[in-house]
């Protein structure tokens, strides 16, 4: 009997694994997704995928890395100023990596990694429903699971799944069912998130970021011709992004340096922003507890259903493309050697993977300490110059993915 996995999303995470699973006679795979096709030209804008990210993926499949490499640009500097133009950091990151990251629209990253698994999917669906798993200690617990699902030909249940992975992004109804609900920790940072037309004569290209007090803008170029223009500011932790907050000429106020003229750069990107105010996507920044398994291991939860974490390094979408690839490794490792045992299989994933998620967690909190209000820019930036931050975000940019944190 071929083992029966039910993949709920096909994000990041959730595609590369279905990826590896695809088409193995071992294996009868159906993915559940909520958005109406693969190019899902909504799904947000645009992102950094980190180089230990792009490592993963090209250990698990060199030619999907490149079809992914093919709609990006690369990620290859850090560079931080003051909004006046002030330097205070810029280094190459093959310092630190053995592979640059990539810059990249949210579609187009969506597109490269769902075209593989296009006949296991089943679009405009979404769960409604889980039977099983709860007594995790009881009578029971290690039994198949079932789901209720609604879609485009109506409602139907699916039995008998050997394992169930949660791969729904951050907010996982599954995950929240399964293993209880999920405390989120504000960390008081409010972050606006936008894609523009490139319009900047080449004044914005690689990462880079400007500060203004705690108030920091940050940006780079995208294919095909797009700047991501992301900015933030101190919020004290639960309260509102007021509508207030979110007009051009408070946007403005908070990155314009005072007394000095503004960076040609900056000042593009408030035009921008300005011009731009109704499609400003806003957010808090928040982070919950890592949690890889449940309902007596038949469940397994990976990218941010797993470990919901602050964008400050670029690492939610990375840590989703290490999950998907170690999952797909140690699952099919485990097809191959012919004996199948799926809570000993998410255990062995929850073991490999907890250590090196909770670090890029805490390392990501770490590092935005320079948004936080009363802190220091300028010292805490050129603090991230000095070796001790160096070694760290060396381990995370060339640290493995089956959790061997590098030094
Ligand atoms: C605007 C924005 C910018 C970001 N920028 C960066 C960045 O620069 N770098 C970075 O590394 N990360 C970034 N992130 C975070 C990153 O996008 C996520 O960490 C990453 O997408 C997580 O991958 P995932 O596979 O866990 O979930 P997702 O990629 O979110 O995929 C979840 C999938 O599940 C589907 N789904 C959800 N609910 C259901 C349901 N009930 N039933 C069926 N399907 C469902 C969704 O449609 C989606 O396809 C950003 C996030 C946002 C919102």
């Amino acid at each position: 009997m071929p083992l029966r996995v039910v993949i709920c999303g096909a994000g990041v995470a959730g595609s590369v694994l279905a990826g590896a699973l695809a088409g193995r006679r071992d294996v009868e795979l159906t993915v559940i997704e909520r958005a109406a096709d693969a190019g899902q030209l909504d799904a947000g804008t645009a992102l950094n995928v980190g180089p230990n990210g792009m490592q993963a993926l090209a250990s698990l499949s060199p030619a999907l890395a490149a079809s992914v490499r093919a709609l990006a640009f690369d990620w290859a500097r850090w560079q931080v100023s003051l909004t006046d133009g002030t330097a205070l950091l810029d280094f190459p990151l093959s310092d630190i990596s053995s592979c640059a990251g990539i810059r990249i629209r949210w579609a187009s990253l969506y597109q490269a990694l769902r075209e593989p698994i296009g006949a296991f999917v089943r679009y405009g669906t979404t769960i409604t429903g889980v039977q099983g798993g709860h007594a995790i200690d009881g009578a029971g617990a290690r039994a198949p699971l079932a789901i209720d699902i609604e879609g485009p030909s109506g409602r139907a249940r699916m039995e008998g799944i050997d394992l169930l992975v949660a791969a729904e992004g951050r907010y996982s109804p599954l995950r929240e069912k399964l293993c209880g609900p999920v405390p989120v920790e504000h960390f008081g940072i409010a972050i606006s998130r936008l894609l523009v037309r490139d319009t900047s004569g080449g004044l914005i290209d690689d990462y880079a970021q400007w500060f203004n007090g705690p108030h920091r803008l940050l940006a780079y170029r995208v294919p095909p011709d797009h700047v991501y223009i992301v900015s933030t500011f101190p919020l004290a932790p639960g309260e509102p992004i007021e509508p207030g907050m979110k007009t051009a000429a408070a946007i403005a106020a908070r990155y314009r340096p005072a007394g000095r003229p503004i960076a040609p750069a900056c000042a593009w990107l408030l035009d921008a922003m300005a011009g731009h105010v109704d499609a400003i996507h806003w957010a808090r920044m928040q982070q919950g507890p890592v949690c890889y398994r449940g309902a007596g291991g038949r469940l397994l939860v990976i990218g941010d259903a797993a470990h919901p974490l602050v964008p400050t390094l670029g690492q939610g979408a990375t840590q989703a493309l290490e999950d998907g690839v170690a999952a797909a490794e140690l699952a099919c490792a485990m097809l191959q050697s012919g004996s199948v045992d799926v809570p000993a299989l998410t255990a062995r994933i929850e073991a490999a993977r907890t250590t090196r998620a909770t670090f890029a967690q805490q390392l990501s909190w770490q590092a935005s300490d320079t948004l936080l209000d009363g802190s220091d820019p300028v010292r805490d930036t050129l603090r991230k110059g000095e070796p001790a931050f160096r070694k760290s975000l060396k381990a995370l940019f060339s640290g493995s993915h089956l959790g061997s944190v590098a030094s």
